[in-house]
């Protein structure tokens, strides 16, 4: 037996009133949007929640693309019974039976609907819990905390049926937060501070800098396949790509002690500003974890952050690494994220980088660099533009929260 309809959860339910309603019919639009290929599909919203009706579709085929909905917080396999008490009984059966995992303790909760059915919900717990029971082995009622809640509507015309829930991903609807640039290295983090970022909302454009021909075609590769994974969430994405060699070798032509990290991720951000302004974005998004390596102690983001104006959002500053590399696994960004092509940063690198950098000091030293300003407008100028599309081919990903 296949499921013939899906239950889908609006998340965010702090949200009231108009905000609410606003909230539900993006998230509705993207849901549209994200099953668009599914042609068969009948909506039904109801409060808090929309009813799918499959007509032909496959369910695993659609649950696959609603995990990249935001703004969807969970969302369930359904099925329709005639309003015939042992139709129903047997279809809470068949579900039962074939459930993923076998559950030792479940419970049965009806909602009566449609007032003229024969029997209430307490007794319709009670005939088609004991209807399962009978029929079952080594599964017991615990109605306090069941393993399994197989739910029961009772509707107008049919009964719905379901009992599986899956998690979504839950967040804001994508672009309902505004616009922002992410700083996207080829590493762990910044791929998964920018999935964060989508998930509240944000609609994002990506920034790479890269030392061609220090680092090779292949590193560069590597961030336009961590944009395509990210662009499954989006549909697609726009990335800047900045040559960055002619500031680093200029930058260590002059100057190679331990500030060298601090002086080149002033001038990165210094850049992400200009693009992001030019591209009328409001925030940088970054990768950043407090106390991760030397230019993420609190000095090191004082000195670096304070170069631009815009915010910038750095949701992973309080996460451990283990949280992020989970993160990243179940968005499908790490296995991409630890092939082993260097990323510009390791170019030069001084042997002890500063963890508790002078911004006097600096300051000093960038005001003797006077190619500097020129240098970054220059980067800024030249930097090139492209929009990745998603394609079906990028890693798959589990479902998350
Ligand atoms: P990541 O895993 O994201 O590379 P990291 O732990 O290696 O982060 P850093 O190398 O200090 O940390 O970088 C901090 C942040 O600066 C990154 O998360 C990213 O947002 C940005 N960044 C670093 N290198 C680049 C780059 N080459 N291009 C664009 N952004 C970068
Ligand atoms: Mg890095």
């Amino acid at each position: 037996m296949k499921p013939d309809c899906m239950i889908l959860r609006l998340g965010e339910l702090t949200l009231k009133g108009r905000n609410r309603r606003k909230f539900e019919k993006s998230v509705l639009s993207q849901i549209r949007k994200a099953l668009s290929e599914f042609t068969s599909l009948r909506y039904i919203p109801e409060y808090g929640r929309v009813y799918v009706e499959l007509g032909d579709a496959s369910y695993e085929d659609a649950a696959i693309k609603l995990q990249k909905v935001f703004g969807l917080a969970s969302f369930s396999p359904a099925f329709t019974a005639p309003l015939e008490l042992e139709a129903i009984q047997e279809t809470a059966l068949t579900i039962m039976k074939h459930l993923r995992k076998q559950p030792a303790t479940f419970k049965v909760s009806v909602r009566r609907v449609n007032k003229s059915f024969p029997y209430d919900s307490q007794k319709m717990n009670y005939l088609v819990g004991g209807y399962v029971l009978q029929a079952s082995h080594g599964l017991t009622v615990d109605v306090h905390d069941p393993e399994v809640e197989l739910r029961v509507e009772l509707r107008e015309e049919k009964a719905l049926l379901y009992a599986e829930v899956e998690e979504g991903a839950g967040g804001f609807p994508l672009g309902t937060g505004g616009r922002a640039l992410l700083l996207l290295s080829g590493g762990i983090d910044s791929p998964v501070a920018g999935w964060l970022a989508m998930r509240k909302g944000l609609e994002l454009e990506a920034i790479h800098f890269h030392s061609y021909p220090y680092t090779s075609e292949r590193a560069k590769e590597k961030v336009i396949d961590l944009a395509r994974q990210l662009s499954g969430y989006t549909h697609s994405i726009k990335l800047h790509l900045v040559s960055f060699t002619d500031i680093q070798t200029s930058i260590h032509g002059v100057y190679k002690d331990n500030l060298f990290v601090t002086l080149l991720r002033r001038a990165m951000y210094r850049i992400a500003e200009k693009v992001a302004e030019r591209e009328g974005l409001s925030a940088l998004v970054t990768g950043e974890s407090l106390g991760q390596v030397a230019s993420q102690t609190l000095p090191s983001l004082n000195a670096i952050g304070r170069v631009v104006t815009l915010p910038i959002l750095q949701p992973l500053m309080m996460m451990d690494k283990k949280e992020i590399v989970r993160i990243a696994e179940s968005i499908g960004t790490f296995p991409i994220s630890i092939l082993p092509y260097e990323d510009c940063c390791t170019l030069f690198l001084p042997p002890s980088p500063s963890t508790n950098p002078n911004i006097r000091v600096i300051e000093k030293i960038e005001s003797s660099m006077e190619f500097l300003p020129g240098l970054i407008e220059q980067a800024v100028m030249q930097t090139e533009t492209i929009r990745i599309v998603y394609e079906d081919k990028a890693i798959a990903t589990q479902h998350l929260f």
